[in-house]
């Protein structure tokens, strides 16, 4: 096993990969900004190293500064979390090339997945369902309009570097082809550098499924069932749940093992989670993430399974220590993602936290790094706390969650709680009823 892992990240997420290697009795170095000097994750580290001023590209994304902190410190892996360089196939790479093991997938599976029109043709080989559309990249308006055609209107253009729901356009007949097509390049070449779009059918009220997996590369392969994450605004998740309310028994059944076989066949080694848009009963691969995802505690709520103690584990050789007959889910799961905004304009609220109280009690967990007197700088994603609930049933959960969420204060700065606390009671989704776009609607109707 590892002696010591430095943590490429900050935050709530940093602090939860430190409790994970605390329990396996393994070292931890924090790398921080400036900004971060005086954070949970800095100061519970075994070992803490500045590696630049504020801006994420001068820090948290400076690979030469992070290398150098795990050579300086003898780290014998590094943990990327989720967003920065975890999923950086040329930071993976280098992290081996110095003798240092990188706690996630092999860099070429990354560089796979991230490539999104390389992600579905390799999805479809590898048995997934996949979104109609163009067969792989889309070289000409003619080609688009000829596809679309296809397809059947409405449809989406995409980018195959896209990330945050940025570079997507809809065109919902072919007048309105031709300005998304050409603004979904430019706003691709502005955002990551790469203008190669595809197209995609555009369904019209789907839910966001997604798989969460885990394997070791050696033959050993579980799913943990889905995540439900069709609660979103501007494609940002803002609450999950686990299971999906909308699923039955045999659909869970089958996308799962669908799900588990391909990553089986591709010899992944690593947590991951597959995402499909779920329509009518059919599934739609729509990409596959090579991380751990923010929204990871749900499914280590209903299954019992620590995904970051599993990923260290199989970093490290260890085969995974159960097979799908081990694994079994066990009541419902909510998590509500609470971000330094204000709840209805959704403006950053940074700035110094005055009070602090974390909700407690059977089936709560808050994953934070927040502290009275803690100052949120402005620097990152607004992501402050999660709360996540667990219960024997979905409403046990939701009367637990609607309880912690009355409990739960902080002070000082505006935060999402509010926007959750409404939410929780609105009959549609105490119902489960809700698609993709549920939400906004909700929100412009809250107004
Ligand atoms: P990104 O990597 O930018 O987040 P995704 O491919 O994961 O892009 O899509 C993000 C969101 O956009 C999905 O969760 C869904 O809400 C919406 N979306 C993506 N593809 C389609 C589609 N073909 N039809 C309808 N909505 C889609």
């Amino acid at each position: 096993m590892f002696e010591k892992v430095l943590i490429a990240n900050r935050g709530e997420i940093a602090l939860r990969i430190h409790r994970a290697c605390r329990e396996m009795g393994i070292a931890t170095v924090a790398v921080h900004s400036t900004a971060d000097a005086d954070a949970m994750h800095v100061r519970l580290a075994d070992e803490s190293v500045c590696i630049g001023p504020p801006p994420s590209s001068k820090s948290y994304l400076n690979i030469p500064a992070i290398l150098s902190s795990a050579t300086l410190t003898g780290a014998d892996a590094i943990h990327p979390g989720v967003g920065f360089l975890s999923e950086n196939a040329r930071f993976a790479e280098m992290v081996e090339e110095h003798g240092i093991t990188f706690i996630g997938p092999t860099s070429e599976h990354i560089a796979m997945m991230g490539d999104k029109v390389r992600a579905k043709v390799a999805a479809k080989e590898l048995g997934l369902p996949v979104v109609p559309g163009s067969e792989g990249a889309v070289t000409s308006f003619e080609d688009a309009r000829s596809i679309a055609g296809d397809a059947g209107y409405p449809v989406l253009i995409k980018a195959s570097a896209g990330g945050g729901g940025r570079g997507m356009k809809v065109a919902r007949n072919e007048g309105e082809l031709q300005d998304a097509y050409r603004m979904a390049r430019n706003e691709a070449k502005s955002a990551f550098g790469n203008d190669e779009v595809y197209l995609e059918k555009y369904l019209q009220k789907p839910r966001h499924i997604e798989v969460q997996i885990l394997a070791d590369g050696k033959g050993g392969a579980i799913h943990m069932g889905e995540r439900d994450c069709s609660l979103q605004r501007r494609h940002q998740k803002v609450l999950e749940e686990a299971l999906s309310p909308a699923l039955n028994a045999e659909e869970r059944h089958r996308i799962g093992e669908i799900a588990r076989q391909a990553i089986l066949k591709m010899g992944y080694e690593s947590a991951g989670t597959l995402e499909f848009l779920y329509e009518d009963g059919e599934f739609f691969f729509i990409e596959m993430n090579t991380r751990l995802q923010v929204e990871h505690p749900i499914s280590e709520a209903i299954t019992g399974i620590d995904l970051v103690r599993e990923q260290i584990r199989v970093a490290a050789g260890h085969p995974l220590p159960f097979s799908q007959e081990d694994v079994s889910f066990s009541g419902h799961a909510v998590e509500c993602r609470i971000n330094a905004e204000h709840p209805k304009t959704f403006a950053p609220s940074p700035g110094q936290i005055k009070e602090y109280h974390p909700p407690g009690g059977l089936g709560v967990r808050v994953d934070s790094a927040i502290f009275g007197g803690y100052r949120v700088p402005p620097h990152y994603d607004s992501l402050i706390a999660k709360l996540v609930v667990h219960g024997q049933t979905r409403n046990e959960c939701l009367m637990r969650l609607r309880r912690a969420l009355g409990e739960m204060v902080i002070e000082g700065i505006e935060t999402t709680l509010p926007l959750h606390r409404d939410l929780v009671n609105d009959p549609d989704f105490i119902n489960g009823d809700y698609d993709i776009h549920w939400l906004e609607h909700w929100m412009g109707e809250r107004d």
